[in-house]
């Protein structure tokens, strides 16, 4: 989990495609691949964090900001009625892209917990 380019990296730089649906100078917006719910999508940092147990204290703006983004592109997809947000970190938790993201999940009741 050392590496930091990954293709979330790529996708920031443009150099493979991805279905954009928000950006600013400190974060990018997606939608996954492999969607889990009719609303499935991915806030990174521009920065290459590779998972949250990296991130450290001057990391802390962008932290919040990540959130702040993820309410923002809820409230644009029409989420209102909820959603879920997942951070899968390191190996246990399910994190297969040494980048990290923010899942946001919605557009149907989602179970708990998780498996
Ligand atoms: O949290 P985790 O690391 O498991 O999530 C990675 C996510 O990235 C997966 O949901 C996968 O579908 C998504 N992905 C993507 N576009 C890629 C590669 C992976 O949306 N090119």
């Amino acid at each position: 989990m050392s590496e930091t380019d990954t293709i979330f990296g790529k996708i920031i730089r443009r150099e493979i495609p991805a279905d954009i649906v928000y950006e600013d100078n400190l974060a990018l917006a997606f939608r996954d691949v492999n969607p889990q719910a009719p609303v499935h999508i991915l806030v990174i940092p521009k920065e290459p964090i590779a998972k949250l147990a990296d991130a450290e204290s001057q990391n802390h703006a962008l932290m919040g900001h990540l959130l702040l983004t993820v309410k923002r592109v809820a409230e644009q997809e029409g989420l209102a009625n909820g959603y879920r947000v997942v951070i899968n970190n390191g190996e246990d938790g399910g994190q297969t892209v040494p980048h990290l993201h923010l899942h946001i999940l919605g557009g149907r009741p989602l179970a708990w917990p998780p498996g």
